[in-house]
C-alpha cells in the first residue's frame, strides 16, 4: 500500500475556470469534475499531484474571433495571468488540506505553438517538464482527469504512455466537449486504463 501510493500520482489536466460554465471556452458540465477530484485527492491514494494549465499569451495563434473548434481554432481562453486561467482554487485547497505535494505545469506559453498535452508543459518554478517531475519522485502510475476529455486529457494520457507511465483515466473527474466514447476507445486501444463506466461497456 505504502509503496503503491509512493509510485502513484494524480494528473489533473486544465481544471481551470476558463473551461468551465461561465468561462471563455466552457466544457459542458465542466465544473462537475471538481467534487469527484476533491474526493479523490482526499482519499490518500496519491503522494504527488500535477495540475496542468493552459497558460497562453493573449495573442496565441489558436485564438479566433470566429472559432471553428474542430480545426484547432478556439475562442480566447487560458490567458496567462487571468483569474480564469488559474487552476480551480477548490482543487489547490484540497491538495493543501490533504498535505499532498503538488506542482503546476504551464503549457501553451509560446505564441505560435499548441500544447494540448500536459507533457508539453513545464513547472515554471523548477523549469522541469512533467516527465522530469514524475521521474524525480519515482512515479510509475498516473491517474488522470480534467478538461476537455477528448482534447487535452486524451493528449496527456497518450503522451504519458509514450513516456513510459502506466496511465489511467478517472472518468468521473473528466468531462468532454462532445460524446466521449471515441476518445475513450482510443485511449484504451493505446494501453490506458479507464476507471469508470466506459471501461465496462464495449464501444458501440
Ligand atoms: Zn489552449
Amino acid at each position: 500500500m505504502g509503496a503503491q501510493r509512493r509510485h502513484t500520482a494524480l494528473l489533473v489536466v486544465d481544471a481551470q475556470p476558463t473551461f468551465m460554465p461561465g468561462g471563455e471556452l466552457p466544457v459542458p458540465d465542466g465544473d462537475a469534475i471538481i467534487a469527484p477530484l476533491v474526493q479523490l485527492i482526499r482519499s490518500g491514494q496519491f503522494s504527488f499531484i500535477a495540475f496542468s494549465r493552459d497558460w497562453h499569451p493573449a495573442n496565441h495563434f489558436s485564438f479566433s474571433a470566429e472559432p471553428e473548434f474542430t480545426d484547432g481554432s478556439w475562442p480566447s481562453h487560458g490567458v496567462a495571468g487571468t483569474a480564469n486561467a488559474e487552476v480551480h482554487p477548490a482543487l489547490i485547497a484540497a491538495a493543501r488540506a490533504a498535505g499532498v505535494e503538488f506542482v503546476i505545469i504551464s503549457k501553451g506559453m509560446e505564441q505560435n505553438v499548441e500544447a494540448y498535452s500536459a507533457f508539453d508543459g513545464i513547472n515554471l518554478e523548477t523549469g522541469r517538464t512533467l516527465t522530469e517531475e514524475l521521474r524525480a519522485r519515482q512515479v510509475k502510475k498516473v491517474e488522470t482527469g480534467g478538461l476537455a476529455g477528448e482534447i487535452c486529457v486524451k493528449a496527456s494520457v497518450l503522451a504519458g504512455i509514450k513516456e513510459g507511465f502506466d496511465m489511467s483515466l478517472f472518468e468521473a473527474g473528466t468531462r468532454f466537449l462532445g460524446p466521449p466514447q471515441g476518445a475513450i476507445t482510443e485511449m484504451l486501444g493505446q494501453g490506458a486504463h479507464v476507471d469508470g463506466e466506459s471501461a465496462k461497456a464495449p464501444a458501440a
